[in-house]
């Protein structure tokens, strides 16, 4: 993000948005930059020593999280990297920690996320003692209705990312499929973290992330 005022812009609202999920029981750091935001999870908020579980996430691919979560000091369940992904992702519903990006954030402290399997959304409601959400200004809207939308509108791209072959990920256009590969099936808002504190982490960063 080059632009000056875009730079502004998003600084203005990602510190809003991070004050918001605060208010809502998020523990809620804003950065400006990738390096910044990589910094802070691995020195501040992911302890040594702890197992992981990671939701696909462009934003943590951005990051370059994998060499450091698999360098030993991490126990990784590392979807990336195995015999049976059904297991490990089963594995991760019990991970001390899962690492996430989102789909859509709202300037009021609401999450949303969109999942195919469910393995992510699970995690991310139940399960791990801590979740890690790193995401992009670019994620925050306004209302939660746009965030569902956001959500929807973004599959496409998730489709073509994963190798689904799905209508939309040939012609970028939603046919409300009813197939295997269909992306979207389950639907998670996060409203409020007050019921564990100190579960729930988000990094927002002043940068363009993933879509
Ligand atoms: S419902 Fe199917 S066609 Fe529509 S965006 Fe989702 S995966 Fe693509």
């Amino acid at each position: 993000m080059d632009n000056k005022y875009r730079k502004w812009f998003g600084e203005q609202r990602g510190r809003r948005a991070a004050e918001a999920f605060q208010q809502k029981g998020w523990q809620s750091y804003y950065v400006e930059t990738l390096g910044e935001a990589k910094k802070l999870l691995f020195d501040t908020c992911l302890p040594k020593g702890v197992s992981v579980g990671l939701g696909g996430s462009e934003t943590l691919s951005a990051m370059d999280v994998l060499p450091i979560l698999r360098n030993g000091e991490y126990k990784l369940y590392d979807r990336y990297n195995c015999a049976d992904h059904f297991e490990v992702c089963r594995d991760s519903l019990m991970a001390d920690y899962f690492l996430s990006g989102a789909n859509a954030l709202t300037m009021a402290g609401e999450m949303v996320n969109m999942d195919c399997s469910g393995s992510r959304v699970a995690a991310m409601a139940y399960g791990p003692r801590h979740v890690i959400v790193a995401a992009g200004v670019n994620k925050i809207t306004d209302t939660l209705e746009e965030a569902i939308a956001r959500a929807k509108s973004i599959a496409p791209m998730n489709c073509k990312r994963n190798g689904h072959k799905t209508p939309c990920a040939e012609t970028g256009v939603c046919t409300d499929c009813n197939i295997p590969d269909r992306m979207c099936n389950q639907l998670l808002i996060t409203f409020n973290a007050q019921k564990f504190a100190g579960k729930y982490t988000l990094i927002l960063i002043n940068e363009d992330m993933g879509f």
